[in-house]
């Protein structure tokens, strides 16, 4: 289910195991994430050349990545000469939403039924369905009775949005504003930035890739890609983590180290050290680095300290950034803090804060995503004796490695909850999931066996680990 990258790999390998499978996707088109946001700055915060596949040699030689971070059109462009060069669209279903999976017992087989009322039997169901897929678009009062347009980021009209002459809202402050309100804030009349949580970022420093640096990786790729798989992180070729503790370094040291990261910018930043993600205090030197990057770059003080966060860096995600902080210091640019009064509700006119009504022609939903389940639990999942995924799971998602549910046999859930999916350059871990899937079926039919479930016992020592992680 689902035809982004997971689901494409997944589709190759059942292929190779000369199986018969289907692809059913939702969208139109392939791509998954890549298809759905095309928001105004959509790119990948994982360098190209790390985020891509690495499974077939043949195609890492030969694909040209043209910048250091390729952007969402460049990415979408990969995955459809993926489904090309490998054959794979003859078995994908586009414009197609799985609706229900039940797993027969008298059968062992899945029953699996969509929006096109085909029923489907299957021995194997594979959920591609993504851990950021299904949109979030805050319950606010009034949401539907707003006037002008909206949008929602990972929803993003394919024929683009034109911004000129309009005011626009901007809920949220996430990966996904901090991409594209540099853009909008470019285009439109007005921009309002309604922040609820301030966010750490750093600067992506993007840039096109040089052909030499290129043809060294590309001669030395099968290492880069070990390298990657060997990384808690799955990627970081280029800048690895420095084996160093930050509460060794004295001031100058750490002023030095981290203008070295900020200068390279990306990711890469939280890899200076490697404690600042295991210790509070380590995390706080890296924190006081940007919050002062924020006051250089933001004009007016006020602002700087909203901009400022005064959480964990990279506890949630990192956002890597073009431009994010100097954009408010565009005269068309304001902030507006949400964090301790909410968005009340949202008039005809625009959304209302503490009373007053700030109108707007538009709204930008960046407010992501039900993540790591919305996907699973919008279909109705049903494993052994009938037993909804929804009941499973009633006090938090439970799985074996992210891969597999107990009481759910022959179903697998590609970088699921309990994996480390988005902590990670995903195609590395898809990419194991896919294979580690692969494997098993090949093992079980050596075996003789008709499915596979994880024990109990398993799954709890699993998500054991994880939340002692
Ligand atoms: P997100 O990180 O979940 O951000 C959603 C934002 O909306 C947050 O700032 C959230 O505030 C805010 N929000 C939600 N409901 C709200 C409400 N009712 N009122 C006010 N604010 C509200 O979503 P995202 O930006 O789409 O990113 C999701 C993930 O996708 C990222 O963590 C990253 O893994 C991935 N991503 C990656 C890239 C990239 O590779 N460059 C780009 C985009 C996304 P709170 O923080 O207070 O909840």
């Amino acid at each position: 289910v689902g035809a982004g990258f997971a689901g494409l790999y997944m589709l190759h390998n059942a292929h190779g195991l000369g199986l018969r499978a289907e692809v059913i996707e939702r969208g139109d088109g392939v791509g998954g994430t890549w298809y759905w946001n095309r928001y105004p700055g959509a790119r990948c915060d994982v360098p190209s050349m790390e985020y891509s596949f690495g499974f077939d040699h043949q195609l890492e030689q030969e694909w040209e990545w043209t910048e250091k971070y390729a952007t969402q059109a460049e990415i979408l462009a990969y995955v459809e000469h993926v489904a090309d060069r490998f054959d794979l669209r003859a078995d994908i279903t586009l414009s197609t939403t799985v609706e229900a999976c039940r797993f027969d017992d008298s059968t062992g087989r899945w029953v699996v039924t969509a929006s096109d009322g085909v029923t489907r039997v299957a021995r194997f169901v594979v959920m591609a369905t993504g851990c950021l897929s299904a949109a979030n678009v805050p319950d606010i009062e009034g949401r539907d009775g707003f006037a002008g347009r909206t949008f929602h980021t990972g929803r993003w009209p394919h024929e683009g949005v034109d911004f000129s002459g309009r005011r626009v809202a901007v809920i949220g402050t996430g990966s996904s504003a901090v991409q594209s309100i540099p853009f909008i804030a470019a285009e439109a009349d007005q921009v309002s930035v309604f922040q609820r949580t301030a966010t750490w970022a750093v600067p992506a420093h993007n840039e096109p890739l040089d052909l030499a640096a290129v043809a060294e990786i590309k001669a030395d790729y099968a290492n880069w890609r070990q390298k990657a798989r060997d990384s808690s992180s799955a990627f970081g070729g280029y800048y690895p983590r420095r084996e160093v503790s930050a509460l060794d370094a004295d001031e100058a040291e750490l002023a030095e180290q981290y203008d070295e990261r900020w200068e390279v910018g990306g990711l890469s930043f939280l890899r200076a050290y490697n404690d600042l993600l295991l210790d509070e205090r380590a995390n706080a030197t890296a924190a006081a680095y940007i919050r002062g990057k924020i006051a250089e770059l933001v004009d007016d003080p006020e602002t700087a300290a909203l901009l400022s966060p005064d959480t964990i860096v990279g506890c949630k995600r990192l956002c890597v950034d073009t431009d994010y902080y100097a954009t408010f210091n565009r005269p068309n640019v304001r902030l507006i803090d949400v964090s301790s009064d909410p968005i009340e509700r949202i008039d005809a006119a625009g959304p209302v804060v503490g009373g007053m009504l700030h109108e707007v022609d538009d709204i930008v939903f960046a407010t992501g995503f039900d993540a790591m389940t919305g996907a699973l639990e919008r279909i109705a999942i049903e494993g052994r004796r009938g037993r909804p995924l929804r009941d499973a799971w009633s006090a938090g998602p439970v799985t074996y490695l992210g891969l597999q549910v107990a009481g759910f046999p022959n179903l697998f859930t590609i970088t699921g909850p309990g994996s480390p999916s988005v902590l990670t350059n995903m195609i590395a871990s898809i990419e194991q999931h896919v294979e580690w899937i692969t494997d098993a079926i090949v093992a079980l039919d050596a075996g003789g066996f008709r499915t596979i479930e994880p024990a109990d016992e398993a799954q709890d020592r699993w998500v054991g680990y994880v939340n002692e992680i």
